[in-house]
């Protein structure tokens, strides 16, 4: 019979990755689909149980700055500053890869992603484990991706060996994405921690594009089943409501968007299970977290177009 799936024993978690199998992992940002990241097998895993496209790359995971430094064959000032500034954090720096980065991890470039998560449970099991584990969202491809355990389960169910529940995630957005490997540092995706925070510390290029460029980043992503209508107030909500034949329900993410990232995706959820088919938002000022919710709203919104209801 199969022990329950989720529960909080890092060591069964540690047997499994090393194992080649694949673990729900609780991070600030949102749930990841962790697997061994020297391990070609356990990689193709993911992507086979996300639907994920191959040259999408992964972020690998590590316990500390010191060890995050061995994945790279040159680690830069930026990378250096940024790391020992926000981590353990919500943010992956882009570096040239080491020669022990998988071509399956990077999706063939040279470059990869790092990051230290701000999770006592992830810290714990990467403590142990030593080495990288690579982690994407622990949810279908261009779905809505998971801030609980449960949400682990609903959408993976049996295809992850086990799941880590470390609590609701407390920032809820995907983690900042910065490209170290550039001579001037650029943000390629908005994230739990601010374009104005980075600034503080290294100049930037192209800070407010709010754009994400990185290989992988497409239009529609982080998609409910609901169509979503983005507005930039309540008076605009109320206007676009049209007749309102369809069930619809209003978020307004304006109020206190740090409260909202963190609840944004279990909302989204939310409104699936209730059955609505229209969901306006009022989208938070582009500034701070404001900004990662918009990104990831203008994508939830396209996706939601194209997809078939
Ligand atoms: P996620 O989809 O949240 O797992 O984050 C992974 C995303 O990080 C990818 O879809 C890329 O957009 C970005 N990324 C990861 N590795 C690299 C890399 N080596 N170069 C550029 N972008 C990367
Ligand atoms: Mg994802």
């Amino acid at each position: 019979m199969r022990r329950g799936v989720i529960g909080s024993d890092v060591g069964r978690a540690l047997e499994i990755v090393r194992n080649g199998g694949l673990v729900g992992l609780p991070t600030e940002t949102v749930y990841g689909l962790a697997a061994d990241a020297s391990q070609k097998t356990a990689i193709a895993k993911i992507f086979s149980v996300k639907g994920r496209p191959n040259n999408h790359p992964l972020i690998v995971h590590v316990s500390s700055l010191d060890v995050a430094r061995t994945w790279s064959s040159q680690w830069t000032y930026s990378a250096e500053i940024l790391g020992s500034t926000y981590w353990p954090g919500p943010l992956s720096v882009i570096v040239q890869k080491s020669s022990i980065v998988l071509d399956e991890v990077t999706g063939g470039h040279q470059t990869v992603a790092v990051r230290v998560p701000g999770h006592e449970l992830a810290l714990e099991l990467l403590q142990q484990f030593k080495g990288g584990l690579a982690a994407p969202s622990a949810n279908k491809f261009g779905k809505v991706s998971p801030t609980t355990a449960q949400h682990v389960l609903d959408d993976l169910g049996d295809d992850v060996d086990y799941i880590l529940d470390g609590g609701p995630c407390r920032v809820g957005v995907e983690s900042t994405i910065v490209d170290c490997s550039l001579e001037v540092p650029v943000v390629l995706r908005p994230g739990g921690i601010t374009a104005e925070a980075i600034e503080s510390i290294v100049a930037l290029d192209n800070v407010d594009s709010g754009i994400s460029r990185a290989p992988g980043m497409l239009l529609a992503h982080y998609a409910p089943l609901c169509e979503v209508v983005l507005v930039e107030n309540m008076q605009q909500a109320q206007g676009s409501l049209g007749d309102a034949n369809s069930k619809y329900r209003i978020l307004d993410a304006s109020i206190d968007p740090t409260s909202f990232a963190s609840a944004m995706y279990s909302l989204l959820r939310q409104c699936d299970l209730d059955g609505i088919q229209k969901l306006f938002v009022v989208l938070p000022e582009p500034i701070g977290i404001g900004l990662a919710i918009r990104d990831r709203l203008t994508k939830a919104a396209h996706g939601s177009k194209n997809q078939s209801r």
